[in-house]
C-alpha cells in the first residue's frame, strides 16, 4: 500500500481521508422502494440537467486533487452508473492515475451484460452488484420494475466473463420485503464463488419511509447463515473495513454482512462522497454538500482545489450512524441516489 502524502489532512475525529465514492448520475432504471420511491421520483422528478454534472475532465481533476490528499480508492456509482454516457471514457481516465490504488463499480447490474466487456477493456478490475432478491417477483416488487431479475444474473455472469472478478453482490435486507432471501441468496453467492454481503435497511434520505422493525440485524444474518451452512469469523483485511467477513468453515468462500445500523463503524469512516454536480459529502447522512464545481469551473488552481477539500476534511467531525436515535436519524438529508451509495 502507498505511504499517505505529507499533506494528507486528518478531520477532527483522527480520520484520513481515503475512499472517494463519485456519483455520475443521479437517474437510475430502477425503482427500488428502499431508495427512489417511483412516488417521489416519477416522471416529473426534476433530475439534474446535463450541463449541470461534472464532465470527465472535471471529475479526474478532482479525483487527482484528492489522491494528492490520501485517497487511495474511488468507487463510481450513482443512480445508476451505467446510464451515464460514455461510462468507459472515464473509467480509462482514472485508471491512468498512478496513486489510485483500487477503481470499482456499484451497479443494479441491469446494463452490465451489454457494458462489461466495454468496462473491462478500459480498465476497470471489478464490480459490485445490488441483487436483493434471487425469486424474481420479490426482485421485480424490491425494485419496482418489470425487468427480470435474470437481467441482472446474466450480467453478473457477464462481468465474470470479461474479467471483472471476483465479483461482489450487496443486498439490502427488509423485515416481511426480502429477508425470506438470506438463505437462497447464500446459497447462489456459495455456489457461483461470488462474494456475498447483506446490507441493514439505513435511514438514508428522507423519502424512503425507514423504520427500525424494517431493519435485519446483523446477528440474526449471521446466525440464521450458520444454521444452514458453519462460519467462521475472518479478522479484517485493512482498518475501516465496513463488512464483518466470516469463512465458511467447509470451505465454500465468504460473506459479509454490514451493519450500519446495529453497529455503526463511524470511528474508522474515512470515506467522502462526490456529487455528480461535485459536491463534497463528508457523510452519507449530511444535509448539504460542499461545492467544488465552482472551484473547477472557476479560476481555482489544483493548490487551490487541495487546500478547499484539506480545509472541508479536517472540519470534519460526522459520526450520525453512532449518533442514530432509536427512532431514526432527524432533519433534511440528502437523497442517496444523489450522492452515491
Ligand atoms: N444503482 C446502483 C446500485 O443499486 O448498485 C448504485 C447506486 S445505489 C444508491 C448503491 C447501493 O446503495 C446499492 O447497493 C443499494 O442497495 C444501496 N442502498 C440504497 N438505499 C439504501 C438504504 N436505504 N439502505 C441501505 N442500502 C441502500
Ligand atoms: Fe437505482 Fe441503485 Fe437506488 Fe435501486 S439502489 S433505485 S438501482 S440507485
Ligand atoms: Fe461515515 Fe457518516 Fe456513515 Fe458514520 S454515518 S460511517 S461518518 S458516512
Amino acid at each position: 500500500m502507498t505511504d499517505l502524502p505529507l499533506a494528507a489532512p486528518v478531520d477532527l475525529l483522527g480520520r484520513p481521508l481515503r475512499d472517494l465514492r463519485v456519483s455520475v448520475t443521479d437517474r437510475c432504471n430502477l425503482r427500488c422502494r428502499y431508495c427512489m420511491p417511483r412516488e417521489v421520483f416519477g416522471a416529473d422528478f426534476p433530475f439534474l440537467e446535463r450541463d449541470e454534472l461534472l464532465t470527465f475532465e472535471e471529475i479526474e481533476r478532482l479525483v487527482r486533487a484528492l489522491t494528492d490528499l490520501g485517497v487511495r480508492k474511488v468507487r463510481l456509482t450513482g443512480g445508476e452508473p451505467l446510464l451515464r454516457r460514455d461510462l468507459p471514457d472515464l473509467v480509462a481516465r482514472l485508471t491512468r492515475i498512478d496513486a489510485l490504488e483500487d477503481l470499482a463499480l456499484t451497479s443494479n447490474g441491469v446494463l452490465l451484460s451489454r457494458m462489461a466487456g466495454e468496462l473491462a477493456a478500459a480498465g476497470l478490475r471489478r464490480v459490485t452488484v445490488s441483487l436483493d432478491a434471487l425469486d424474481d417477483a420479490t426482485f421485480r416488487a424490491v425494485s419496482d420494475t418489470t425487468i427480470p431479475v435474470q437481467a441482472v444474473l446474466d450480467g453478473i455472469s457477464a462481468a465474470r466473463t470479461a474479467g471483472l472478478d471476483p465479483v461482489k453482490v450487496n443486498a439490502v435486507l427488509q423485515r416481511g420485503v426480502n429477508d425470506d432471501q438470506v438463505e437462497a441468496l447464500a446459497g447462489w453467492a456459495r455456489e457461483l464463488g461470488v462474494t456475498l454481503r447483506f446490507i441493514e435497511f439505513m435511514d438514508v434520505g428522507t423519502t424512503n419511509r425507514w423504520q427500525r422493525d424494517g431493519v435485519v440485524p446483523a446477528a440474526e444474518v449471521a446466525e440464521r447463515i450458520a444454521a444452514r451452512w458453519p462460519i467462521e469469523p475472518v479478522d479484517p483485511e485493512h482498518p475501516g473495513e465496513v463488512a464483518e467477513r466470516y469463512r465458511y468453515v467447509d470451505g465454500a468462500g465468504e460473506v459479509g454482512i454490514i451493519a450500519s445500523v446495529t453497529r455503526p463503524f463511524c470511528g474508522t469512516c474515512s470515506r467522502a462522497r462526490l456529487s455528480a454536480v461535485g459536491e463534497l459529502y463528508t457523510c452519507l447522512f449530511a444535509a448539504e454538500g460542499h461545492d467544488l464545481r465552482s472551484l473547477v469551473r472557476g479560476e481555482a488552481d489544483d493548490d487551490a482545489l487541495r487546500a478547499a477539500v484539506a480545509g472541508i476534511w479536517t472540519r470534519r467531525s460526522d459520526r450520525a450512524s453512532e449518533l442514530r436515535a432509536q427512532d431514526g436519524l432527524q432533519g433534511p438529508r440528502v437523497e442517496m441516489s444523489y450522492i452515491g451509495g
